[in-house]
């Protein structure tokens, strides 16, 4: 995987404000945040998106992740959040290692604004035995 200013972040190259570090995870604000306290989580592990990143890591950002969103929401005073996780440059992805992003929802508004295009489930039987078939 080609690296990204995330992978210079890791390596301390570039500054950050750092949230929270294990071995395998870590946690900083985002320089252009959404809202007050937009927090970015990510793995050590270079991986360019999540269907790529290992079991391993993947359970670690899990076990810390609601542990950091309380953080973030106990010190901004944001009941609400929503976590947000691109992959790929048509779902918006512009830094091409995994990362998970806390973004409060304050009363102000701020916060992350979502287009949500329902549609019908058709073949939902078809479907979810396909998939279930790749697990
Ligand atoms: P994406 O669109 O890939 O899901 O989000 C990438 C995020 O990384 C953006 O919210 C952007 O503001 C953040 N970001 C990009 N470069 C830097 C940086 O150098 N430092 C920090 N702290 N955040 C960054």
């Amino acid at each position: 995987m080609p690296e990204t200013i995330f992978t210079k972040i890791l390596r301390g190259e570039i500054p950050c404000h750092r949230i929270y570090e294990d071995e395998h995870v870590l946690a900083f604000l985002d320089i252009n945040p959404i809202s007050r306290g937009h927090t970015l989580v990510i793995p050590r592990e270079p991986a360019e998106t999540l269907d790529q990143l290992s079991a391993e890591s993947a359970a670690a950002i899990g076990r810390v992740l609601p542990r950091i969103a309380r953080a973030v929401l106990e010190v901004t005073g944001a009941k609400d959040f929503n976590i947000l996780q691109n992959n790929g440059a048509a779902a918006h992805q512009a830094v091409f290692h995994v990362h998970f992003h806390i973004i409060p929802m304050h009363a102000d508004g701020t916060g992350l604004g979502i287009e949500w295009r329902p549609g019908k489930l058709a073949d939902g039987a078809e479907l979810a035995s396909s998939i279930a078939g790749k697990l």
